[in-house]
């Protein structure tokens, strides 16, 4: 065996297989420069019925049955690459849990037996790896779904193969834990003892994600003022204290993007390619986006954008608080999501009062996504938080100017167009800092008196066009987490 770094990437979901959100653009795009830094990285995911196995070329390689409190469960393997790599995916699949139209519920609501679930993922990647005779140095897990793993590597006796593998957990987003009643604990395979407080006990309910935050090797969650946010009551999620506890384990590293999917000047969904230097086809792109959307095609009329998932976090409610300032200013809106009930009816609604200035899709639309990216000319984030954040860094790449809350990643990456920061040249959009309908729609505001000046917008644009948040940066860094979560296994080690 090589002598490079052996990492497993766990994840409940990564693209193109199956995605819900950011964390599937993660885990598909940050295995191919690892890779190419010479890591030894494959990837497990659960074998969903989403997956569709012969277009990705997803072969069965053996299985195993996993030992679970509720039985041995059979499960099966099956292996493919990921798109345009060397690198090796493997499904862990089983009809009786897995094979369901949703990923972890449907029409809202979750799966009941999510725990059992994830409990034979996670014993299915443990087998998957026996059976490869493959033992990662580190096992990356993403998120609640695989946040048992560090749990058994810590607390269960080894064997020899995996004896000497390190944990790293990123938190995607803190503000789901998978939490399940206190009778179901067992389902787990821990011992009561472990269900206290200092355990996975939260409040009398079993949190798998605490589980993980307290066993795991090392910690990280994807942006640096996230990683600060989440030490805080106010985005701690009741977690703050586990996480201050491990502050000192607890790495920030912003998510990046994949510019081969993510790039006006080659992406194959949108209406005509363009550049920083020659932004004509954005145009094109913008009078595509306005008639198949049934807007008025108005070149002049700001278009502001938003792709999203339709919940709580994304600063929905102030949206349509100032909808209709936005229109009165002169604006059109197209918004492109999937989420609560709730949400689609509130945007519905706000359709139908303006049919020619308020466009909106419900559903899940890659290529629609693409399309908006290139065609809108500003884009909306309110978050109430934000651990990354992808949307507003592909609309940097697509000359989209974001507007967006001082949070998260968001906090990271958009600097406020002020005058010192236009006169610096930094500027690539506009911040707001309180959660208000007056502070988001100052902002928006803001960017559409700026959009009225050609040439500071196209300046605008183009500093965000240029600015480069590829994979690389944030793979060296990944890179480096390893090796710090190798040395404090063997620390640990006992
Ligand atoms: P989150 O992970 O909280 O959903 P991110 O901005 O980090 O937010 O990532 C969201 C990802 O999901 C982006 O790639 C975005 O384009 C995509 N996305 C969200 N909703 C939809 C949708 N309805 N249709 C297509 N893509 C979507």
């Amino acid at each position: 065996m090589s002598d490079a770094v052996r990492v497993c990437i766990c994840t409940p979901e990564a693209v193109p297989f199956a995605k819900t959100g950011g964390l599937a653009d993660v885990a598909g795009a940050l295995p191919r420069p690892l890779a190419e830094a010479g890591c030894d990285v494959r990837v497990v995911l659960p074998g969903y019925r989403a997956i569709e196995r012969e277009r990705y070329g997803f072969r069965p390689v053996g299985g195993a049955e996993v030992p679970t409190a509720f039985g041995a469960v059979p499960v099966q393997f099956l292996e493919s690459r990921l798109p345009a790599s060397q690198v090796p995916v493997y499904l862990v699949a089983c009809d009786r849990f897995f094979d369901r139209p949703g990923l972890y519920g449907e029409g809202g609501s979750d799966y009941p037996d999510n725990l059992e679930r994830f409990t034979v993922f996670c014993r299915g990647v443990l087998a998957l790896l026996r059976h490869l005779r493959w033992p990662p140095h580190v096992l990356h897990c993403q998120d609640w779904q695989t946040a048992l793993l560090p749990v058994w590597l810590r607390v269960e006796p080894r064997e020899d193969l995996l004896a000497n593998t390190a944990t790293l957990l990123t938190v995607h987003n803190l503000a789901y834990q998978g939490l399940f009643p206190a009778e179901q604990f067992p389902v787990t395979g821990l011992g009561w003892d472990l269900f206290t407080p200092r355990g996975l006990e939260f409040y009398g309910r079993v949190n798998l994600l605490k589980g993980g935050l307290v066993f795991a090797d090392l910690l990280s969650t994807v942006s640096e003022q996230y990683a600060r946010e989440i030490q805080t009551p106010e985005f701690g999620c009741g977690l703050e204290g586990v996480l201050r506890e491990r502050a000192g384990d607890l790495l920030g590293i912003l998510n990046g993007v994949d510019y081969s999917a993510w790039d006006p000047a080659v992406d194959r969904h949108i209406a005509a390619r363009y550049t920083a230097d020659d932004l004509s086809g954005k145009r094109t792109c913008k009078a595509d986006l306005q008639r198949t959307q049934g807007l008025a095609e108005d070149g002049a009329a700001p278009l502001i954008g938003m792709i999203t998932r339709l919940v709580d976090q994304k600063g929905l409610d102030l949206v349509a608080a100032i909808l209709d300032a936005i229109l009165a200013a002169g604006a059109q809106f197209v918004l492109l999501g999937t989420g609560e009930p709730r949400y689609h009816a509130l945007f519905e609604r706000l359709h139908r009062r303006f049919p020619q200035h308020v466009a909106v899709t419900l559903g899940f639309d890659d290529a629609l996504a693409h399309r908006i990216e290139a065609g809108a000319d500003i884009f909306l984030m309110p978050s109430r938080y934000e651990p990354s954040g992808l949307n507003q860094l592909y609309s940097l790449r697509y000359g989209t100017v974001p507007v967006v809350r001082r949070t998260g990643g968001l906090a990271d990456t958009i600097v406020d167009a002020t005058p010192e920061a236009l006169a610096r040249g930094d500027a690539n959009g506009f911040v707001f800092e309180q959660y208000s309908p007056d502070a988001c729609l100052d902002a928006v505001r803001r960017a559409i008196a700026m959009f009225r000046d050609p040439r500071a917008w196209r300046q605008l644009q183009q500093t965000g066009m240029r600015q480069d948040f590829s994979w690389g940066r944030s793979a060296r860094r990944y890179l480096d987490a390893y090796r710090l979560a190798a040395r404090a296994r063997v620390g640990t080690r006992g």
